[in-house]
């Protein structure tokens, strides 16, 4: 049968009414059977995420001071589910093995695992499902990196016979037995691991917001939402800092093909977003983000490509210095590298001595403040006049265009404006393609 795994962020499980909102989601469809929970997190009645209660316990212990105040809130928050949902568990044993376990010195992942632990040990009394310890299904290194291949195989042995699991967020074992965790937020990741290991014909990942939009919505006023994609340019538009879920936890469904669903408690008749593998959609152009903040090295030498190495010796630079270069757009006898400003910081006498000296340009220019602004969509490449029209929007809004850079998988159109001119740019370029979505 086909299985879909739901993962439920700290807000989505925030109190009793959250609880009894995601065990409607989690009724509404027999196919959904393992559910992966992050700790409780903010919402308008808390104030805190139990995770960083956890982290602030484990700090006070480890530096021998008393910790139980701060223990009592969380207590009580783990208690007031319980009682709000007429639940049946020993909640006062729980507290008392996580209290024992803060007390005994552990590491702060494994004491920050806890609000997991709980979470998961409640929803599985709840909904009246198998509680599925993670520390039974992922195997980290001692380095902390997770085993994903041993974990995968546990995965789709402990899974295979439990008909509707619930599976704590966020950690896994150590070699030794005790516990870690993978870094904040990655609840995602567990989430990501468990559909692949068994197999799942759909991730869902339940946030606070529905699904992803064309454009931010600090730069535009309440964008369209992003109804379908592909994990090709879901890359491209988180590259550019759109922000989603972890990467790490993004990149096992897509080699998989495993689609992945963003989706609100909130909003639970909403279809969010639906991210696949190679989705067809019928917009020109699915999203657009925007980064700012790049310098631009620009040289030109004429008889440049007869000069065998020259790019290799151009890049050597950067990579001598421990920088990242973002693109190399190139004329005929002239090439420009781009790096973010960042990563530039106090190097950047050095940088302009090693071209100057390994490269003899015959000019040399760098420029601050460009920002690259990304219009992504598979779209893009059936369609005539896209680009036609992309400029003339930017032209349209007085906008002075610095770089034009087509990513050669024909997925997304770069350009560099000034940092100034960024914000009306992308809302020129949403105006633009808004109307051609698929709704
Ligand atoms: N509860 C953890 C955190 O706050 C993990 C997660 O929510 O995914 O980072």
């Amino acid at each position: 049968m086909d299985r879909t795994v739901s993962k439920f962020g700290g807000s989505s499980l925030a109190g009793p009414a959250e609880f009894q909102r995601v065990k409607e989601i989690l009724l509404k469809d027999p196919k959904r059977s393992v559910v992966v929970v992050s700790a409780p997190g903010k919402s308008s009645e808390e104030a805190f995420k139990v995770t960083d209660m956890l982290l602030m316990c484990a700090q006070l212990a480890s530096a021998g001071f008393r910790y139980d105040e701060i223990f009592e809130q969380i207590a009580n928050r783990f208690r007031r589910l319980v009682r709000e949902l007429d639940l049946s568990l020993d909640i006062e044993s729980l507290l008392e093995e996580v209290n024992a376990h803060i007390a005994s010195g552990e590491s702060s992942a494994s004491c920050a695992s806890r609000g997991e632990y709980l979470c998961a040990q409640l929803l599985a009394d709840y909904m009246g499902w198998t509680f599925v310890d993670a520390a039974d299904l992922f195997l980290f290194s001692s380095e902390g990196e997770v085993h994903e291949e041993e974990s995968l195989k546990r995965i789709e042995t402990k899974l295979s016979s439990v008909e509707k699991a619930v599976v704590p967020g966020f950690y896994g074992s150590l070699p030794d037995g005790k516990l870690t965790t993978f870094r904040r937020g990655g609840s995602d990741i567990t989430g990501s691991l468990l559909a692949v290991g068994i197999g799942a014909s759909l991730y869902e990942n339940w946030t606070d917001v529905p699904g992803l939009l064309m454009a931010d919505p600090k730069i535009v006023e309440n964008p369209k939402p992003m109804r379908h994609m592909t994990y090709p340019e879901l890359r491209e538009l988180s590259y550019m800092g759109a922000k989603v879920l972890q990467e790490d936890a993004v990149f096992p469904l897509a080699r998989e093909g495993i689609p992945l669903q963003i989706r609100s408690t909130l909003l639970p008749e909403d279809p969010g977003t639906l991210i696949a593998e190679n989705g067809v959609h019928k917009e020109v152009v699915t999203g657009i983000a925007v980064k700012k903040d790049f310098r631009v090295f620009t040289l030109e030498k004429t008889k440049m490509r007869e000069d065998r190495g020259f790019l290799r010796k151009l890049l050597s630079v950067f990579e001598s210095n421990k920088v990242t270069v973002e693109g190399t757009p190139s004329g005929i006898d002239s090439v420009s590298v781009i790096v973010a400003e960042e990563q530039i910081s106090g190097k950047l006498e050095k940088i302009l001595e090693e071209i100057r000296m390994y490269c003899h340009p015959q000019r040399l220019t760098t420029q601050p403040g460009l920002a690259l602004v990304v219009v992504v969509g598979k779209g893009m490449i059936r369609t005539k006049g896209v680009a036609a029209r992309l400029f003339t929007s930017l032209a349209q809004a007085d906008i002075n265009i610095r770089m034009i850079s087509q990513g050669s998988s024909e997925l997304s159109i770069l350009v560099g404006v000034e940092n100034e001119d960024a914000n009306r740019a992308v809302s020129a370029l949403y105006q633009t393609f808004k109307g051609e979505r698929d709704e």
